[in-house]
């Protein structure tokens, strides 16, 4: 199976495996417990987040553990827009994690402003600056768009967010981010970023999100007072410990020259297709993930096909691919044709030429078949 779907979800790596069922034989002890043999517990969870904290050039203590980045972003979300008579101001290119947190709030009775996106899949500045005033309380943007690959340039945007308010809290959504491209958050200047493990193969039901000392948020879980005092809960304590040798092995394996080569070497064969475009290709893109249309074709029927010969590529987000049409393209105010012809492939940097060159191929064949030119 050659697996192109990877800003969905990754395999998790052999050393994680082996690492955390390690633990869970062993070192299975409450690192609440004030007995002897959970001290290793607590210091193995202390080492992970030093090490998590590093990636993000951030402190240790401003680093929480969570059950994934949906909890992360809704908590941001939920709890960071403080004042009911004020306003927050969202991307419209958010994951469903923020945008359902985000209508969720506006049910209540909180102002929300959406802020329009380019053609090319970054949020507009300038709309988005028109939106924040006095009385917003939160911002929301998304570092990586989980649809096209395309990075927003999040330190300008907060710098200027904070011209106009200092007090203002900015989150940056940083899942297809994280390790992906530079993700140093105080050079951007957030106060909030979250993060999932299952992007970069570490275990699904793992996150965390990074927290300004100088940001109070209201705990989203109450109970024991874990993750001092602000989200409550067992520690998932593998989780975490696999999250960040996950972490290291991922940085050690990434080659932005390869990625590139890949990259490039991918839209070519892809756009060698009579009527086959790239979304979000002409701008800043971490090249990990290339959103491309077969006009004519519908996405569905195609990524059937692939999948039926072992080529496994993606249609956005998996968490919505369910709803009908696509709400950040419709967003970017793609052509509907372009849209239903949609699907997302998303590499790793360890993926290989011969991996592309065999999935383009299939992709190739497919198209011909569906658009009744069988080349046999
Ligand atoms: N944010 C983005 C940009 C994502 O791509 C995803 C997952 O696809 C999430 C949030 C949700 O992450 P999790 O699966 O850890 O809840």
């Amino acid at each position: 199976m050659i697996y192109l779907d990877n800003a969905s979800t990754t395999k998790v790596y052999d050393e994680v495996i082996q690492l955390t069922g390690e633990l869970w034989r062993k070192e299975y002890f409450n690192p609440s417990a004030t007995y002897k043999p959970s001290f290793g517990v607590r210091s193995a969870i202390a080492d992970a987040r030093r090490t998590l904290a590093d990636f993000l050039c951030a402190q240790e203590n401003e680093i929480y553990f969570t059950s994934c980045a949906t909890e992360s972003n809704n908590w941001a979300l939920k709890t960071g827009c403080k004042n009911k008579n004020g306003n927050i101001v969202v991307s419209a290119g958010e994951h469903a994690s923020v945008y359902e947190s985000a209508m969720f709030l506006r049910n209540k009775g909180q102002e929300v402003r959406f802020a329009k996106l380019l053609k090319n899949g970054m949020v507009d500045k300038d709309d988005l600056l028109s939106k924040v005033d006095d009385n917003t309380t939160l911002v929301s943007v998304l570092h990586v768009s989980n649809e096209t690959g395309v990075i927003n340039d999040i330190a300008d945007i907060c710098r200027r967010v904070k011209q106009i308010k200092s007090r203002i809290i900015f989150h940056s959504d940083g899942v297809q981010a994280f390790l992906k491209t530079n993700t140093d958050v105080k050079a951007m200047g957030v106060d909030l970023y979250s993060v999932s493990g299952h992007k970069f193969h570490a275990m699904k039901g793992v996150g965390m999100i990074y927290i300004n000392k100088s940001t109070h948020l209201y705990p989203l879980i109450h109970g024991g007072g874990q993750e001092s005092g602000l989200r409550s809960g067992t520690e998932n304590v593998a989780g975490i410990v696999g999250m960040a040798k996950a972490a290291e092995i991922y940085k050690s394996q990434y080659d932005k020259n390869k990625i590139d080569d890949n990259y490039d070497f991918l839209t070519k064969q892809l756009l060698s297709n009579k009527d086959c475009l790239i979304i979000g290709s002409d701008t800043d893109n971490t090249k990990l993930i290339c959103a491309f249309s077969a006009l004519g074709c519908k996405a569905e029927i195609l990524q059937s096909m692939l999948a039926e010969r072992g080529v496994i590529v993606g249609r956005g987000s998996a968490c919505s691919s369910h709803h009908s049409g696509n709400r950040v393209l419709g967003e970017m105010q793609l052509d509907k044709k372009i849209i239903a012809g949609t699907l997302r492939i998303s590499l790793l940097p360890t993926t290989t030429r011969d991996e592309i060159a065999t999935a383009c191929q299939n992709i190739t064949e497919c198209i011909n078949l569906l658009r009744g030119n069988n080349i046999g």
